[in-house]
């Protein structure tokens, strides 16, 4: 194996194509890359826990020109206010499958869906990484949450009905021990629920792979490589199924056109913009094509 390569995150296999994106941090080029034999995307090598303690300290996570664009207490806020708007379809999704019950959100940043989660009569719990975030559920809203990594919390098994990850999957390094960890503190028909981008699936992000991949180029992303794992629909079903889930149901939904972040040169931007319309269009009438993906498996 190469010194940069890492096994599929998803099947282990260590057969597997570039993938035309990259990112550089810390003097370091951490590659895309797309599993031959699954077809899963992801980033290799995978981040060191130093790299990662860096990725996320103050100084990177709030620098100027950080994707979220979020500089400062209320720019987070701002953006939780603001995606808000996907509240009640997310959860509509779960209360569908479990009404009710005790819901624990792992990454649950500054509790603004936690707090709505609550509202609609789910006993609620949860953990964040960010001591801001903590501070933020605890004193904003008194919820009952803790300042910690999924990898280092520990709770009894069978503890709750609901386990929701909210774009957390994606930055996980290890995705599949993660869900395998948060399907043994599911109670038996407990519901595991997976919320994550998927750029590369949208008609915007497969017409990007398939220009620079014909280019023979490869697009440096903008950031520190947050998202070491790329989801498809395929791909986060599959991921549950092998997490043991006994089934898997994936519901695509897109930002509308005049929502999304537009990057790029001002061509790449018209382009973008678009092709948002008639990809907006196509995903509400099929569910095809959405730039958003929520997973849902039930233990
Ligand atoms: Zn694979």
């Amino acid at each position: 194996m190469l010194e940069d390569a890492a096994p599929c995150p998803l099947c282990g296999s260590c057969d597997q194509n570039s993938f035309p994106i990259y990112y550089l941090f810390n003097q370091k080029r951490f590659e895309g890359k797309q599993c031959e034999r699954c077809g899963f995307i992801f980033i290799a090598p995978r981040p060191t826990q130093n790299e990662l303690a860096l990725m996320y300290s103050d100084e990177y996570f709030l620098h100027d020109g950080a994707d979220f664009g979020a500089h400062a207490q209320h720019d987070y806020e701002t953006a939780a206010i603001r995606g808000s708007v996907k509240f009640p379809a997310i959860l509509g999704a779960i209360r569908a499958v479990k009404p009710n019950g005790k819901f624990f959100e792992i990454g649950c940043g500054m509790g603004y869906f936690l707090n709505f989660v609550r509202e609609q009569g789910y006993s609620v719990s949860g953990i964040e990484y960010s001591a801001l975030g903590t501070k933020m559920c605890r004193e904003k809203f008194g919820l009952d949450v803790v300042q910690s990594s999924f990898e280092d919390f520990s709770a009894p098994p069978e503890s709750y009905d609901v386990i929701f990850m909210g774009d957390v999957l994606e930055h996980l390094v290890e995705p599949l021990a993660m869900l395998q960890k948060a399907r043994t503190l599911l109670k038996p028909s407990g519901v595991v629920a997976l919320e994550v981008p998927a750029t590369f699936n949208s008609i915007v992000g497969r017409v990007a792979v398939a220009a620079l991949a014909a280019l023979g180029k490869a697009r440096k992303l903008p950031m520190p490589p947050y998202h070491v794992n790329e989801f498809m629909p395929a791909t986060l079903r599959a991921m549950i199924l092998k997490a043991g889930f006994a089934n898997a149901n994936i519901i695509q939904r897109i930002k509308p056109p005049n929502n999304i972040t537009l990057r790029g040169t001002a061509v790449e931007k018209l382009i973008k913009h678009s092709l948002q319309y008639p990809n907006y269009a196509l995903t509400k009438a099929f569910g095809i094509l959405g730039d958003r993906l929520l997973g849902l498996g039930v233990k």
